[in-house]
């Protein structure tokens, strides 16, 4: 879908990386967390030491890769790339720390996903940079103790409390990433149309940034399908190539896409509304609860469609009216 593109697809990997900020001064919202990042990038480099390990925690899209690439950047530091899906044995992790340069950046993406006995390895690798190599199998098995290159980690995951504890103590700080508000989006947009050559009406940027999930990967991708639909129909860029490149991308006033709408439907059609746990919905909407809990609600959460309770969750009054559905009688069964 418009939302989840396709990894393969180079245009829009290209198209991603040409509108990525390049320092903290670029980078819109989230302003708390870049006057954290700004102090302790800056404390570091009065020490002459490599800044603490940072965690990044967010919904996807709302900017956690570029803000690893600015940290490398605005320190000055070259950035290694990895992932957590990357590094399904500790020797993957071996091979990758053991290569560090002094001072590097290392951004592991989706931290959460990485192998357990890596994740043991990376708890004292980032502590006393330092690892122990398993060599050989069984009663004959030792351990060669290696020391690292000094470096920074930065972590990301959709959520803070999906990693282990003695994993999430070792980061000096963890920065929680917001969705963003629609005026930053906004600004997002407006950044985006003029680095991409676009002339939108400003109303049309406002539109978007309202139906982009407070996320702005969403708002440029959205901008692109806009640009497409000018483009062949040969129309300008306004509110009304908006409202049709959007309903023809199923992305609805409030910007939910299929699967916000799927568990939305699911709580409010089959569940009446909730309670409903979290894996029964998960079930029911064919969806791992993680990707549900981390990526789906917090969205439905923050719009008030969606509340979290002890026994479950519950729609809302705005949810059935969103939907345009009569919620059940008070006091039916
Ligand atoms: P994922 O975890 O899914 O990779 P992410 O949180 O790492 O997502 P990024 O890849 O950093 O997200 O950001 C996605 C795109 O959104 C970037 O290409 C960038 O153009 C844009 N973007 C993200 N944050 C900002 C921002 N604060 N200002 C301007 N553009 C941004």
């Amino acid at each position: 879908s418009v939302l989840s593109p396709d990894p393969e697809s180079d245009a829009e990997l290209a198209f991603e990386g040409a509108l990525r900020p390049k320092s903290l001064a670029e980078f819109v919202g989230q302003s708390k967390v870049r006057g954290q990042l700004e102090l302790l990038l800056q404390a570091a480099a009065i020490q002459s030491r490599t800044p603490d390990h940072i965690l990044l925690a967010g919904p996807p899209g709302l900017g956690k890769t570029t803000l690893a690439m600015i940290i490398a950047q605005e320190s000055g530091r070259p950035l290694r790339m990895s992932s957590g899906p990357a590094i399904q044995h500790a020797g993957d992790l071996a091979a990758v720390l053991s290569s560090l340069t002094p001072g590097e950046v290392l951004f592991i993406d989706e931290i959460h996903r990485m192998a357990r006995s890596a994740e043991e390895m990376l708890y004292l690798a980032m502590e006393d940079f330092r690892i122990d190599i398993m060599v050989g199998k069984g009663a004959g098995a030792t351990s060669i103790p290696l020391d690292l290159a000094p470096f920074t980690l930065v972590g990301a995951t959709t959520r803070a409390g999906l990693l282990p504890n003695p994993l999430r103590d070792r980061f000096g700080f963890t920065a929680h990433l917001e969705f963003y508000e629609e005026g930053e989006l906004e600004q997002v947009l407006t950044r985006a149309a003029r680095l991409l050559d676009l002339s939108v009406d400003r109303d049309a940027l406002g539109e978007i940034a309202r139906r982009s999930r407070g996320t702005p990967r969403i708002a440029n991708r959205l901008l692109r399908r806009v640009r497409d639909y000018a483009l062949v129909k040969g129309t300008g860029a306004g509110m009304d190539a908006v409202h049709a490149a959007l309903d023809l991308y199923d992305v609805d006033a409030l910007g939910l896409d299929r699967l916000d709408r799927a568990v939305m439907m699911t709580v409010l059609r089959r569940f009446d509304g909730g309670p409903v746990g979290l894996n029964t919905l998960a079930v029911s909407v064919g969806e791992e609860a993680e990707t549900i809990e981390s990526v789906v609600e917090p969205f439905l959460v923050r719009i008030g469609l969606l509340t979290r309770t002890p026994r479950g969750r519950v729609a809302t009054r705005d949810a059935w009216r969103h939907f345009e559905l009569a919620p059940p009688a008070a006091g039916s069964p």
